[in-house]
């Protein structure tokens, strides 16, 4: 099945220069990970207050950069985003029309995918398109769901209905650390074989993560060696469909001369944005700013 899939166009959004507002309208979430770098937060931004928080925010945009958005990538982020609810979404996408009536705006997602049956409808609609992205850190013990169930079982499953609706490979993150970082020709072979494209990312110490041993923690000489040995696997698969974020990259840079590593880079000043529960605004390439209660101004 892995080969007929098709690319999440996820991937695309991700490198188009576009305004990105990752929303994370809560920090709940219903999986139990060891590493989440999630802090805890009681706070909810409510869908009226969201969309003027966005509306705020393209006028922000537009100071920076001289000129209105042509494009929106509204990215739903946590925590779990499918736990707000598919109302949550389709109010927030009614209110930033109503206000925005000139601007085109595309939706995505970083998502667990357990409440996957909820949504399928909304994700597969013109709002979203399948544009989603999901992470799986293969052989490490990370991952955990609330009611002891094995993660990979069931995320997995859900992945099957992902692939069987929309016809595409899903995007996936994977965080390398001490426990799989020498397993990385493993990870891509399972990854192209669950139908999978794949990111390697490492093990960073944030939110629950800082309690960890710090001998799960991988150097950044191991973490480009591994980047290196997946390169070389995914060659292997050349030509059929099998994406990995960071071997494209790498070839951009040598091929076109366009910026690797965070898929950002460059491009991300003023124009990517986050929005947290309580209304605060940080622009991600300065995530020392934070800008107070936007929604309010
Ligand atoms: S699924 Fe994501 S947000 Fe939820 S606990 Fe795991 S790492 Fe944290």
């Amino acid at each position: 099945m892995a080969k007929a899939l098709s690319n999440n166009v996820y991937y695309e959004y991700e490198r188009s220069g576009a305004l990105v507002i990752i929303i994370r309208a809560s920090m709940s979430c219903n999986a139990l990970c060891t590493h989440c770098s999630t802090p805890p937060q009681k706070t909810y931004l409510l869908p009226d207050k969201a969309a003027i928080a966005v509306k705020n925010t393209v006028m922000l945009y537009e100071e920076l950069n001289h000129e209105y958005p042509r494009e929106i990538d509204i990215v739903f982020h946590g925590g779990e985003p499918m736990l707000l609810g598919t109302a949550y979404v389709t109010d927030l996408a009614y209110l930033m029309n109503k206000q925005m009536a000139d601007v085109n705006i595309v939706y995505g997602m970083q998502t667990n995918l357990l409440l996957y049956n909820d949504w399928r409808k909304l994700l597969g609609s013109n709002m979203f398109s399948w544009r989603i992205t999901s992470s799986y850190d293969f052989f490490s013990s990370f991952r955990k769901t609330k009611d002891g169930r094995n993660y990979f079982d069931t995320w997995y499953d859900k992945v099957k209905q992902y692939q069987d609706d929309s016809g595409k490979r899903l995007y996936t993150i994977c965080v390398l650390s001490r426990e799989n970082v020498n397993r990385v020709d493993e990870i891509m072979e399972q990854a192209y074989s669950y139908g999978l494209n794949i990111k390697l990312n490492m093990l960073y110490s944030a939110g629950k993560a800082k309690q960890m041993e710090k001998s799960l923690y991988i150097t950044q000489e191991e973490y480009g060696d591994a980047l290196i040995r997946a390169y070389r696997i995914w060659k292997t698969y050349n030509n059929s469909g099998f994406l990995f974020a960071q071997g494209y990259d790498f070839e951009n840079i040598v091929n076109h001369g366009k910026p690797a590593g965070c898929p950002y880079i460059s491009s991300c000043v003023g124009n990517i944005f986050c929005l947290l529960p309580d209304g605060t605004l940080y622009p991600v390439s300065y995530t020392h700013l934070t800008l107070p209660t936007i929604y309010s101004v």
